[in-house]
């Protein structure tokens, strides 16, 4: 069964069918897939729900496929942990990570559009997919269209960090990487999937590969036992990610699924390609691109596609934006680590340090709960960090060796401890 009543303009409200499309051809607005949300809401409640599979199938109805799922049928229901030990470095009483660093298969949160993407592209009938990343997406379209027997051609800007070449070829893709940012190569992506007939699936794809972020939400709602968080921080690229989880939660709302809440989304980026968050801090109209330059290549991106919608939403729910510098964005990938025990990526990097700088500057109310979303796994960025960490300390295999290290360790901790009494 159904429950897509076709593609919808979010500008002038023109209505298309079901295509692979993205663009209004009467003004240019970006399309969005078309619900039937009585019938959803009919058919859907959190006894249902909570019978099903644990992946982001479980909220199949809201997802914007015909029949069963046929790619990335594993993929979702990431950990949703409670994160005393950063709350009490941040001094907040209730916080929470939602923690795609371990999204099945390639560890960001990526699998989850490309599993619609790419359960999409196959209903079409398409058998060579593509798409213009910033890493991750490559790693899932190569992973996800390997095992879905799509044939695939990724391309990439050529300065991407070597986890993210080596976690795209391994899948035997075609990886193209052209000479440029992240915008040159989307520029270039957009004239190729004119003429090839390919399923591009951030480009004529996109309304339906963005659908798959709102998942997400889902999730953490379900985990939070049916509630919204007061605060909900997110990074941000194109800004898709931010734009799907304020429209997964209005429409949990809306078919009844939880009742009225009062959520804030906040949007983090690195100062070194903060299109958005300048744009929000200085309350203007539109934004202006940038050239980005920063250690946070996967959420680089200087003309972001859905900038305008996430400021958008930002602003409807009564939230702001931050960014950080390439230090804060280290620490902030070190505090979570030590805290909590996860590594993520840059991109996470930047979301715990936004957060820790909406507290100080009182944007985010310290006595709210609130809610970091991790969206990939720091394996994948490791460049930024050699010069950053402790080094393994080396020894002969000789027991008096290993005593002296330890007395030195022990010792050292000790100084530590008389720096830290008052
Ligand atoms: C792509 C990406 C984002 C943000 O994506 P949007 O384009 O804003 O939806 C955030 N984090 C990571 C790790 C990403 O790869
Ligand atoms: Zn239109």
């Amino acid at each position: 069964m159904s429950f897509v009543n076709g593609l919808i303009c979010r500008e002038c409200g023109h209505e298309y069918p079901k295509q692979a499309i993205h663009v209004c051809e009467f003004c240019f607005g970006p399309l969005e897939v078309d619900y039937d949300y009585e019938k959803i809401a009919k058919n859907i409640s959190r006894a249902k729900i909570q019978k099903r599979d644990y992946s982001i199938w479980r909220y199949k109805e809201l997802l914007p496929i015909d029949d069963s799922p046929t790619v990335g049928t594993s993929v979702g229901y990431t950990p949703l942990i409670k994160a005393d030990n950063l709350a009490a470095v941040l001094g907040v009483g209730e916080l929470y990570i939602k923690n795609d660093a371990v999204c099945y298969p390639t560890l960001s949160f990526k699998d989850r559009v490309v599993s619609v993407a790419l359960s999409k592209a196959k209903e079409f009938g398409f058998e060579t997919v593509s798409c213009a990343s910033t890493g991750n997406l490559a790693n899932s379209v190569s992973a996800l269209s390997a095992s879905a027997g799509l044939q695939s051609y990724i391309f990439i800007p050529n300065d991407l960090e070597q986890s993210k070449i080596v976690g795209t070829t391994i899948y035997k893709t075609n990886l193209i990487e052209v000479n440029g940012h992240y915008d040159d190569v989307n520029r270039l992506c957009s004239e190729i999937a004119g003429s090839f007939g390919w399923g591009f699936v951030n480009i004529n794809l996109r309304p339906y590969y963005a659908e798959g972020s709102k998942s997400f939400a889902y999730e953490f709602i379900e985990q939070m036992g049916w509630k919204v968080p007061q605060n909900v921080v997110i990074p941000m690229a194109s800004g898709s990610l931010l734009t799907k989880i304020w429209k997964a939660i209005n429409e949990f709302h809306k078919i009844g699924l939880i009742d009225s809440f009062a959520t804030k989304v906040f949007g983090a980026q690195a100062k070194g390609c903060s299109p958005i968050s300048t744009a929000v801090k200085n309350k203007w109209e539109i934004f202006k691109p940038q050239k980005p330059d920063t250690i946070a290549k996967s959420i680089s991106i200087g003309n972001p596609a859905d900038g305008y919608y996430a400021m958008k939403a930002i602003k409807d729910s009564g939230g702001w934006s931050e960014d950080v510098t390439d230090p804060e964005i280290i620490e902030g990938i070190k505090l979570l680590a030590e805290t909590e025990g996860i590594f993520t990526e840059t991109a996470g990097g930047v979301t715990v340090a936004v957060t820790k700088k909406l507290l100080q500057n009182n944007q985010i109310n310290k006595n709210e709960s609130i809610l970091i979303s991790i969206t990939g796994n720091g394996l994948k960025t490791q460049e930024p960090l050699i010069n950053e960490i402790d080094m393994p300390h080396t020894i002969n295999a000789n027991i008096e060796e290993f005593k002296d290290l330890y007395n030195i360790i022990t010792n050292n901790s000790k100084e530590d401890m008389k720096k830290c009494l008052p």
